[in-house]
Parts: structure tokens; C-alpha cells; sequence
């Protein structure tokens, strides 16, 4: 669709943020998704400043039949931020915090990155559960879940949510939270962007400090085996405070890390431990001591710094795909294929990234939230990345193989790693009663399904 003059004109007048339209400066930067395998091209940007701008945009997209995207940070790696010929909302102008340093509430606007969020929120000792990389968007990631750092201890980011701002498909402005529209409140908490659009979070906040013992521990990959079969085991038994994630991939060239293996295929072991730093160590003692340990990296660190930790591996402009499960044990077998696939990474930038996920989400009733897989372990997320679309090919072959093979393994799916996989992945994220009642809930709040670039939910009653 063409934008004319006269509708831009309108519609600006309407509202404090931007319209922008191909050609106009800033539609260049503002299009642009984390995955530079997407190039989309909206026919129209409305750039966001408050609530009233939000609905504007959904009145307009919905009246003049446009496809719509919402874009928070532009993370998500099957690239829904944005379309083609339609609407793109741009949540990003929106990033203000709010702190209640008294009772540990912050309401974060939904164009937030998590960066923003632990700037505000540090000041206070203070941080919200959330991502591990701090260019993400709060809002994707809080409507799929949201887990990291210290969620084993506090919850995810959707067991912090206390209430959230919507713009529903009408363009109403409600709010959504135990009390107020309790079933929007539970849909969007795991069922993504698939009821409307937030305008703003107010999570309960964890008093961590400032500084944490947190850090890798890398080991040769040669030990491999012989470490996953002692981490399955000895994560298990761990308190929440202690989080042990594990990434498989080829060395970064990181000082803590000898020059001999820069470049060599490693087991990461990243950490973070929130409590006694002494008794933290006493802890992570015995990773340090399984298999002969190649480099340290670990130490007291300012939380806000070790949440750029790794935001330089996962830098925007690099082609990826992403596809991921819920693991239900690091067996053998599961083993045997890590080693057998990381042998054939197909470019130096892949890796898996295993996370340990029980603790405080596995004891919350897996029906209480649209997030329901919460009592597996562990979880595999297979980051494909590379620079040149002639290894396009190549690469998803990779995934697409590594993925089948792990798949006896498995046991659903996180909806924020999914990428196009097709509408019936999108259900694996969840549980027939949990789809049911999200299926419920769209027909309720958004029946024409107009929030649909997404992973969706669709309506029962649509065609
Ligand atoms: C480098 C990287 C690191 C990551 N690390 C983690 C991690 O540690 N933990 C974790 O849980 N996930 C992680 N993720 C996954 C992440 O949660 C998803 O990619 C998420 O979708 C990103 O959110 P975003 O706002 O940046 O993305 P966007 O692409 O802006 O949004 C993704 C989708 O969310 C919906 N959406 C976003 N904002 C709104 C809103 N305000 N209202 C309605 N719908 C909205 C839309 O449907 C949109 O298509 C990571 C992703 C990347 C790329």
C-alpha cells in the first residue's frame, strides 16, 4: 500500500511521535531487525512516543487494512519486528523507567532494552528478571517469558509482571493484571503479541546489588563428554542462587582465554551467583576442578557490565537462525550429537547455548501463566549465525539436521527461539489446554486476528 501525503499528514498531526515513510530520513535506521536476514520494507513506520500514539497507529493500520508489526528492540530472530508493504509500530522512541526504590516496582515502557531498564534500576541495587544480552527489547522478550541471570532465583520476567498496559485490536487502552482483565493478563504472559500491544510493564524488582560473582570458566572441548556428564548431574543440585549455563562454540579471542585455543572449538561455562561471594566460589570450585580447566574469567563484577557480557557475540548485521527445545536430560545420546555437531559448525560464529532452567519457574503452576513447559531442565538453543548469504544454505542445512537429531531429547519449545518453522511448531511452545485457552483468549481480544506477524495464535473462528 502507498501512504499519501494527506494520510501522513493527518496522521502525524495526531500524534507527538513520527510517521515515516520510505525516502523520509530515519526510515533507513528505523526498520532495521537485530537479524540481518530480514530486509523488510513497511509501507509505513509510526514511531511511537506515548500510549495515545499507539492506538492511533492501531486504528490506523486496522482501518486501512494493513498488515501491522510491533517493535520493541527488533530481537526476535524469525524477524516479526517488522513486514513488508504494512505497519511497523516502533516501541523504540519509549524508554522510560520508572523506579519505586521503596517497594521494588518499576514500570519500564514497552521500546525499553534491557540495558535501559538495568541502568535505571542499579541505582538501587535493584534489577528485573530478563534476557542475557542487554540489546534485547523488553517487549518481545517479557510477552514469550523472558528468562536469564537470575531468573532460577526470582522467576522469569512474566512471574515479576504485576500489570501491563495494553492497546487492544480496538484501540481501547486497558490494563492487564490480576485484578483488571485477569485473562488478557494471563495470556500475555507467555502467549506473545498476540492480544495487543503493550505500551508499559510494571514488574516486581529483585534487590541483587550492584556487583555479582559471576564469569566464565572455559574447558577444552576434548573433555566434553566427561564435564556434561558431571554438570547434568551436579546443576541439579544446586540452590537457585547459582546459575551454570553452558555455551558450546569456537573461542573468542578473550584475554582470560590462552592465544593456543583462540579460534578452537571450547565448552563456555558462564555463571552467576547471588549470594556470599565466598560461598559462591566454595561452589564453583568443583566446575573448576572437573576436567582441567583452559581459562577463568570469573570474578566480582558490576551486575550492569556483566549483562554486556556477551552482547558483542551476538552483535546486530550478522545473518542467523535460531531453533531451539526444551531438553529433558543431557544424556548421553544428547551428548554424543553436541559433539558430533559442533564438529560441523558451519561458520566460526555458530554455537549452542544450553541454559539450566529449574528452579523458582518450575514450582509455579504451569497453568498459572501461557508459559506452561517450565519443569524441563534444561535447554538447547542452536544459534546459527553467519556474514554471507551464499552460506545460506549450508547453515540451515546445518540447523535443520542438528535440531532432528536432538529431537528424542526433547520436550516443547520456547516461543521467543522459534523462528518461521511453520504454524504448528508455534504450538509446541505450549500444552493443549494452555493452546486452548490462549485460542480463547484471541477470539476475545483480537478475533480478526490483526495482530498476526507474530508467532500466532489464531483465532478459532478465523479463515
Ligand atoms: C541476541 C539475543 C539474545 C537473547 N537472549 C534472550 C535471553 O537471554 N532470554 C530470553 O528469554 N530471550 C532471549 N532472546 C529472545 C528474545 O526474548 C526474543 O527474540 C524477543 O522476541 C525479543 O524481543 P524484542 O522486543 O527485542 O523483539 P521484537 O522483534 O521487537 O519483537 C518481537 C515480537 O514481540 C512482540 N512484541 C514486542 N513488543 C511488543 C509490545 N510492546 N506489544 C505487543 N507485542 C510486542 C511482537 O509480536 C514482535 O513481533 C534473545 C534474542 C536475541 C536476538
Amino acid at each position: 500500500m502507498k501512504i499519501s501525503d494527506s494520510q501522513k499528514k493527518e496522521l502525524q498531526n495526531a500524534i507527538k511521535g513520527e510517521v515515516l515513510i520510505p525516502g523520509n530520513d530515519k526510515y533507513e535506521e528505523s526498520r532495521q531487525l537485530w537479524n540481518a536476514m530480514f530486509d523488510k520494507k513497511p509501507a509505513i513506520i509510526i514511531r511511537c512516543r506515548n500510549k495515545k500514539d499507539i492506538a492511533h497507529a492501531v486504528n490506523f493500520g486496522r482501518d486501512n487494512n494493513l498488515l501491522i508489526a510491533v517493535k520493541s528492540g527488533g530481537h526476535n530472530s524469525a524477524g516479526t519486528g517488522s513486514c513488508d508493504n504494512g505497519l511497523m509500530i516502533d516501541l523504540s522512541p519509549m524508554q522510560n523507567v520508572e523506579v519505586d526504590a521503596e517497594n521494588n516496582i518499576v514500570k519500564a515502557e514497552a521500546g525499553c532494552l534491557l540495558s535501559t531498564i538495568d541502568a535505571a534500576t542499579q541505582k538501587y541495587g535493584l534489577a528485573v528478571s530478563s534476557g542475557m544480552i542487554s540489546h534485547t527489547g523488553v517487549g518481545g522478550l517479557t510477552l514469550g517469558g523472558g528468562f536469564g541471570w537470575i531468573s532460577r532465583k526470582h522467576g522469569f520476567s512474566i512471574d515479576n509482571l504485576l500489570s501491563a498496559e495494553v492497546i487492544t485490536a480496538k484501540g481501547e487502552i486497558v490494563t492487564a493484571s490480576a485484578s483488571e482483565n485477569p485473562d488478557l493478563f494471563w495470556a500475555i504472559r507467555g502467549g506473545g503479541g498476540n492480544f495487543g500491544v503493550i505500551s508499559s510493564f510494571v514488574f516486581k524488582a529483585a534487590k541483587i546489588g550492584t556487583e555479582v560473582l559471576s564469569g566464565p570458566i572455559v574447558k577444552s572441548f576434548d573433555d566434553l563428554k566427561e564435564y556434561m556428564q558431571f554438570h547434568r548431574e551436579f546443576v541439579r543440585t544446586l540452590p537457585d542462587e547459582m546459575t551454570i549455563n553452558m555455551v558450546v562454540r569456537h573461542a573468542p579471542p578473550l584475554p582470560f582465554i590462552p592465544e593456543k585455543y583462540h579460534g578452537k572449538l571450547v565448552l563456555l561455562l558462564p555463571f552467576v551467583w547471588l549470594g556470599d561471594p565466598d560461598e559462591g566460589q566454595r561452589i564453583i570450585q568443583n566446575v573448576r576442578d572437573c576436567t582441567e580447566t583452559i581459562g577463568d574469567g570469573s570474578g566480582m563484577y558490576p551486575w550492569a557490565g556483566w549483562q554486556t557480557a556477551f552482547d558483542e557475540l551476538n552483535s546486530h548485521g550478522a545473518r542467523n537462525y535460531w531453533k531451539s527445545h526444551h531438553i529433558t536430560d543431557l544424556s548421553d545420546g544428547f551428548i554424543d550429537a553436541i559433539i558430533e555437531y559442533a564438529l560441523k559448525f558451519p561458520t566460526t560464529e555458530c554455537e549452542m547455548f544450553i541454559p539450566h532452567m529449574e528452579g523458582a519457574p518450575s514450582r509455579i503452576d504451569p497453568a498459572a501463566t501461557a508459559f506452561p513447559h517450565r519443569k524441563t531442565p534444561f535447554l538447547l538453543n542452536i544459534h546459527t549465525r553467519w556474514r554471507d548469504s551464499s552460506d545460506d544454505e549450508k547453515c540451515l542445512q546445518w540447523v535443520n539436521d542438528f535440531h532432528k537429531a536432538t529431537e528424542a531429547f526433547a520436550k516443547g519449545v520456547y516461543v521467543n527461539f522459534i523462528s518461521n518453522e511453520g504454524a504448528d511448531r508455534v504450538k509446541d511452545a505450549y500444552t493443549a489446554p494452555i493452546w486452548y485457552r490462549l485460542t480463547e483468549c484471541k477470539n476475545k481480544w483480537d478475533p480478526d486476528n490483526l495482530f498476526r506477524i507474530n508467532q500466532n495464535i489464531t483465532p478459532s473462528n478465523h479463515k
